[in-house]
């Protein structure tokens, strides 16, 4: 129980990725705070981790609203005391080829997916400062670093995180806070399930592990930079992603 007594909150953590996070976190002790724009399925997710021995709140939570983000922090600061651990995980796409693409789905994915991490940061840090201590795990992408036809706008909101995410590091690790990433690349969630047979081929050709990812290897990663003993590691990111990327 190496994390017991610590304080994780996720974001977009009631499915997908993000609740594979959570189970990794309740499996070493952690209380978490599952904090998703649906409260319904955030309330689900929480119950199920509560059942594991754990405190698992739901909060309702959109990432791109600065109120909402504030409320969400004070609320948690005064149900548990602290927060040791963020994972910036809500994310979302709205695809479609440059020319095509509507100003308002570049708006709405960079304001959830970079806009998001930057406020969730900011009120994080806020505590941690005080704390001396946290840990900031953003989930990025593979396309953050290779580029993918059709996601202008997510590739471009992944490759803010990175330098977000290092930027983030360098101003606060003199004050015990660690900032990473994980990038994962493709990772079967209904993400990935809603994708064509022939398209999946294709993308499995170009992963020399030669199948795609799961959630628990990303939470693995996450796990790893969350861990109170790798506070000497930051600003870095982990691949995860079968070696389609090195
Ligand atoms: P997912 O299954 O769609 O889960 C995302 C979660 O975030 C959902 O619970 C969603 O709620 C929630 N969410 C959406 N908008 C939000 C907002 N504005 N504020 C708070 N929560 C919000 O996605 P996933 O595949 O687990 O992906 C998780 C993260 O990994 C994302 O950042 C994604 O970009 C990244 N990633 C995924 C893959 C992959 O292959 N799956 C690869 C690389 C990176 P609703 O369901 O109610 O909308």
């Amino acid at each position: 129980m190496e994390l017991k007594g610590q304080v994780v909150m996720i974001t977009g953590g009631a499915r997908g990725i993000g609740k594979a996070i959570a189970e990794a976190f309740a499996a070493k002790g952690a209380d978490l705070v599952i904090a998703d724009i649906s409260l319904e399925t955030a309330d689900e997710t929480a119950k199920e981790l509560s059942q594991k021995g754990v405190r698992a709140k739901a909060a309702k939570l959109d990432v791109s609203k600065a109120a909402e983000v504030a409320g969400v922090f004070d609320e948690t600061v005064k149900d548990f005391g602290r927060v040791d651990i963020l994972v910036n995980n809500a994310g979302i796409t709205r695809d479609g080829l440059l020319l095509r693409m509507k100003e308002e789905d570049w708006d709405l994915v960079l304001g959830i997916n970079l806009k998001g991490v930057f406020l969730c940061t900011k009120e994080a840090v806020k505590v941690m400062v005080k704390q001396r201590y946290g840990r900031i795990i953003n989930i990025a992408s593979v396309v953050a670093f290779m580029g993918n036809p059709g996601q202008a706008n997510y590739s471009a909101s992944k490759a803010g995180i990175i330098g977000l995410t290092k930027t983030t590091a360098r101003e606060y690790a003199n004050r015990g806070i660690t900032a990473n990433a994980v990038a994962p690349g493709f990772i079967s969630t209904a993400m990935t399930d809603a994708l064509s047979e022939n398209i999946r081929q294709e993308m499995l050709k170009s992963i020399p592990i030669g199948k795609f990812g799961s959630v628990d290897d990303v939470a693995s990663a996450v796990a790893f930079f969350a861990a109170p003993e790798n506070g000497y590691i930051t600003g870095q990111v982990i691949h995860v992603n079968g070696g389609m990327y090195m």
